[in-house]
């Protein structure tokens, strides 16, 4: 036994000496030290929720670890390592959960949870349609109704200022004005939206706030445009959000019996 100690201090020493020799002439390979303790890393950093293999976690994390691992000029251990990311866990899942999203033709649940809980607002525009298909064939609406809310952020942040309509299949604040939406991909009609709650409501709010003269004109003008927060007349300015629809004559009525009302009572 203290034969064997003997020998193990003295293994130890010649591999100090050596670490220290070789420390003066090159730089630590991080790529060998990579294949040597990803697994390690991905055990520390309860990345192993994943369910990934060897080969991913090194596609998914190599340059997140060279990042982390920082100077290569001094050896740092992988704890230290996993510490790091600790630290920074929110923005580096961020990244993590973007790339994951593209990275497979398949993604499990409990990566979808991951994707869905840690894409930010840099993220969620692109990742959110590569996503929802699947979250829709698991029947995860709790996870569409938390993406639903990163989308309108995301969206007022990187994109403009005014939400598109929501899509009448989807949800989402994404519905373009050539009736595309963004998210499912669905084609919509005009007449769709015209019989939507939200577009009925937004009309008869625009229609109870013009005076007579605007209500005549709306009646001879066929057109409305509408966005997330209103329906509103074309001379009110168009933003690149809006979508130009056709009064049908069944709305035509409702703007009929309000002048009716407000301009000949
Ligand atoms: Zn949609």
């Amino acid at each position: 036994m203290a034969k064997r100690r003997k020998k193990s201090t003295k293994d130890t020493q010649t591999k100090a000496k050596k670490v220290k020799r070789r420390k003066k002439r090159r730089e630590i390979n991080i790529e060998a030290w990579i294949d040597k303790y990803i697994m390690d890393f991905v055990d520390l950093t309860g990345l192993d929720i994943l369910g990934l293999n060897e080969k991913q976690y090194k596609e998914l994390l190599s340059d997140i670890i060279v990042e982390l691992y920082g100077s290569l000029t001094s050896y740092s251990n992988v704890k230290v390592v996993a510490k790091r990311y600790l630290r920074a866990r929110d923005k580096v899942n961020e990244v993590i959960a973007a790339r994951l999203a593209f990275m497979a033709d398949k993604l499990s649940p409990e990566q979808l949870e991951f994707i869905v809980f840690n894409i930010g607002v840099n993220s969620a525009l692109s990742v959110i349609p590569r996503i929802y298909g699947f979250l829709k064939k698991l029947g995860r609406d709790d996870l569409l109704d938390v993406l639903r809310v990163k989308w309108r952020n995301s969206w007022l942040k990187k994109k403009y200022v005014v939400l598109p309509p929501q899509c009448p299949y989807c949800g989402f604040n994404s519905l373009m004005p050539d009736l595309t939406c963004l998210v499912c991909g669905a084609l919509v009609s005009e007449k769709d939206i015209v019989n939507s709650k939200d577009f009925k409501t937004k009309f008869a709010e625009l229609v109870k706030a013009l005076d007579c003269e605007k209500l005549k004109k709306m009646l001879k003008h066929d057109i409305v445009l509408y966005n997330e927060s209103e329906v509103k007349l074309p001379d009110q300015g168009r933003s690149p959000v809006d979508i130009e629809i056709y009064i049908p004559q069944s709305l035509k009525s409702i703007i009929r019996s309000e002048i009716k009302e407000k301009c000949e009572g």
